[in-house]
C-alpha cells in the first residue's frame, strides 16, 4: 500500500499549487511506498508568508517560554508513542534496519525533550555597568523566521535537532526535508499539530533543493537558514543567503580520521572500527572511515577487519538478521562505484568488496558490499573525498606526530578517534586534531547534551547543547540609564 501524503502551510494540510507529485522509492525494492507533492518556489514563498506573518503576529513569540516547553515536550512524548510506527516509517524510506530505526526514535524523543527543558532556563544576564546609575542586561530574543534543509540519511534525527530548538526558542520555521526522504518528518508535523503548535509556527514544504530549498536559502523574510547536507549545497546556500545576509548555520560533510594506536585494545579498536563506518551503510556525516594504523598492528589489524567484514549480512531493514541496508538511491550508488574505481585507478588495494552483491535477492536494492582499501596515501581522491557509502581507506603511521598530521591533512574536520591505552598520549593526539568532535576509546557517540559540528569546511555553527539552542536566538543588550540627564556637549 503506498501512502498519499501532503505537506503543511500555516495549519493546513495541502498539495503542491502546480498539483504536481513525486513517488518515493524504498531502496530495498525500488517499490512505490509513497506519492507526495512536488513543490516549486510558490508553495514555498507561501509558507514563507504564513511563517513571517506567524511571527511578527508575536504570538509565539510571547507565549511563556515554560508553556512552549510544555508543547515541546509533548511532541517528545508523541514521539515516544509512535515509535514503532515512526522506526518503519524511517526504515522503509531510507533502507536501514528497524533496530537502528528504533535507536533514530529514541534519540530523536532525547532531542525534543532536552530542549523542552532548555526552553524556560535562560532568563537574561545583568552586566556590571561601568556607567554609574544604570542598570544593563542581556537578553536573548529569537532569530525570526527560519529557514530548515535537512539530508536524507537521518531524516527525522536531523530535523528534530532543528526543529526543537527554533520551537522552545519561539522562532517560527519552514522546513524542507531531502525530496527522497520525507515521510518521518511529514509524520512529526502531524505530531506537532497535535501537540498544539499554532497554525504558522511551523510549515513544510516538500520539493527538489534547486527549487523549494533555493527559496528558503535566499528569500528575505527568511532570517536565519538551517542547512545539513553536502558541501557543494553549503556553499551554494552561503551565497544565496548573502542576500539578506541571514544568519547562517551549515552543518556539512565529512571524512573522518580513526587513530588506532598498537597498545590499544585490539578487539575492541576492531569492533568499534566497523561500528565506526557502517552503520546505515556507511551513509553517516561522522563515520570514521579514514581508518590510520600503527604500522607494527597494520597487517593483523586488517586481516582481522576483513574477516568480520565477509560474515556481514546484507539484506532488508526489516529482516531480523539485517546487519547492513541498501544504499538511498541509484545515483547514490552510481557516485559510490565511481569513488570505488577511482580507488583502483590511483593504486589503492582492494582488500575486500569493491562491487554490487551478487545474491539474486539483493539485486532491486541498491546495494554495495562492505568494502576496504589498503596502500592508501592522503593524496588520493578516495582519501580526500566524502565516499558516503560503505567503503574504508587504510593508511599506515609510525609516529604520534605522524597519526595527528595524517589525520588533520582533510579540508573537513566535522569528526574523529584515536584508540589507545595510554590515556596521556590520547589526550596529546586530541588536543591537536581540528575537529568538532573527538573520541577517545569510543566512534560516533554522540547525545543532546553535547554541541555537535564541524571545524574548517564541515561547517558553521553547532548543533545541540546549550550553543544550538543559542543559534536559534539573537543576543540584545538593554541599557536603563536610571538618572538621565543633560551632557550640554551641543
Ligand atoms: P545534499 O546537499 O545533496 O542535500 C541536502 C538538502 O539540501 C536536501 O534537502 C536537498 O534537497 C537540499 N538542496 C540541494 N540543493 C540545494 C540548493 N541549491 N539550495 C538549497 N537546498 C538544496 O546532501 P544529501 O546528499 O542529502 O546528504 C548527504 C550530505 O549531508 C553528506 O555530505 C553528509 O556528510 C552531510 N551530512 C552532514 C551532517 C552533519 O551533521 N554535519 C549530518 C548529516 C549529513
Amino acid at each position: 500500500m503506498s501512502l498519499n501524503q501532503q505537506q503543511y502551510i500555516n495549519g493546513k494540510w495541502v498539495g503542491a499549487i502546480s498539483g504536481s507529485t513525486r513517488d518515493i522509492i524504498n531502496p530495498f525494492n525500488q517499490e512505490i511506498i509513497a506519492t507526495v507533492p512536488e513543490s516549486d518556489e510558490s508553495d514555498a514563498k507561501a509558507a514563507i508568508t504564513a511563517a513571517r506573518e506567524a511571527f511578527d503576529n508575536g504570538e509565539w513569540s510571547s507565549t511563556p517560554a515554560t508553556e512552549r516547553g510544555r508543547i515541546v515536550r509533548k511532541i517528545a512524548e508523541l514521539i515516544e508513542r509512535d515509535k514503532e510506527e515512526l522506526a518503519r516509517l524511517e526504515s522503509l524510506d531510507t533502507g536501514k534496519t528497524v533496530e537502528e530505526s528504533r535507536g533514530d526514535m529514541d534519540d530523536i524523543a532525547g532531542v525534543f525533550r532536552y530542549y523542552a527543558e532548555l526552553a524556560d532556563k535562560d532568563g537574561g544576564e545583568l552586566i556590571n555597568s561601568p556607567v554609574a546609575n544604570s542598570i544593563s542586561k542581556v537578553v536573548r530574543e529569537p532569530v525570526g523566521v527560519c529557514g530548515q534543509i535537512t539530508p536524507w540519511n537521518y531524516p527525522l534525527l536531523q530535523a528534530s535537532w532543528k526543529l526543537a530548538p527554533a520551537l522552545a526558542t519561539g522562532n517560527t520555521l519552514v522546513m524542507k526535508p531531502s525530496e527522497i526522504t520525507p515521510l518521518t518528518t511529514i509524520k512529526v508535523f502531524e505530531l506537532m499539530e497535535e501537540a498544539g503548535v499554532p497554525a504558522g509556527v511551523a510549515n513544510l514544504v516538500l520539493g527538489a533543493g534547486h527549487t523549494v530549498g533555493a527559496e528558503l536559502a535566499s528569500n528575505v523574510d527568511v532570517d536565519l537558514i538551517s542547512f545539513t547536507g553536502g558541501l557543494v549545497t553549503g556553499k551554494k546556500i552561503m551565497q544565496a543567503a548573502s542576500r539578506n545576509v541571514k544568519k547562517l548555520a551549515l552543518e556539512l560533510g565529512g571524512k573522518n580520521p580513526n587513530i588506532i594506536f598498537a597498545d590499544a585494545d585490539f578487539e575492541t579498536a576492531v569492533d568499534q572500527a566497523l561500528n565506526g563506518v557502517f552503520f546505515h551503510a556507511g551513509q553517516i556525516c561522522s563515520a570514521g572511515t579514514r581508518l590510520i594504523i600503527e604500522e607494527s598492528i597494520h597487517d593483523e589489524f586488517v586481516n582481522a577487519l576483513v574477516e568480520r567484514v565477509k560474515k556481514f549480512k546484507l539484506g532488508s531493514g526489516f529482516a531480523e538478521e539485517t546487519q547492513m541496508g541498501p544504499l538511498i538511491s541509484a545515483e547514490h550508488l552510481a557516485k559510490v562505484e565511481k569513488y570505488v574505481e577511482a580507488g583502483i585507478r590511483e593504486g589503492a588495494t582492494l582488500a575486500v568488496g569493491g562491487s554490487r552483491p551478487e545474491e539474486p535477492e539483493l539485486q532491486k536494492g541498491f546495494f554495495f558490499l562492505p568494502t576496504i582499501f589498503t596502500d592508501c596515501t592522503t593524496d588520493m581522491s578516495i582519501v580526500q573525498d566524502e565516499a558516503f557509502g560503505p567503503v574504508i581507506t587504510v593508511e599506515k603511521f609510525r609516529t604520534e606526530e605522524e597519526a595527528v598530521k595524517i589525520a588533520n591533512d582533510s579540508i573537513y574536520g566535522l569528526a574523529g578517534g584515536v584508540w589507545t591505552n595510554d590515556i596521556v598520549k590520547a589526550e596529546r593526539c586530541v588536543k591537536k586534531m581540528r575537529m568538532g568532535t573527538v573520541w577517545i576509546n569510543d566512534f560516533n557517540l554522540y547525545f543532546p547534551h553535547a554541541p555537535w559540528g564541524g571545524f574548517k569546511q564541515s561547517g558553521i555553527g553547532r548543533e545541540l547543547g546549550k550553543l544550538g539552542i543559542e543559534e536559534y536566538t539573537e543576543t540584545k543588550h538593554i541599557f536603563q540609564n536610571l538618572k538621565p540627564e543633560p551632557i550640554n556637549w551641543f
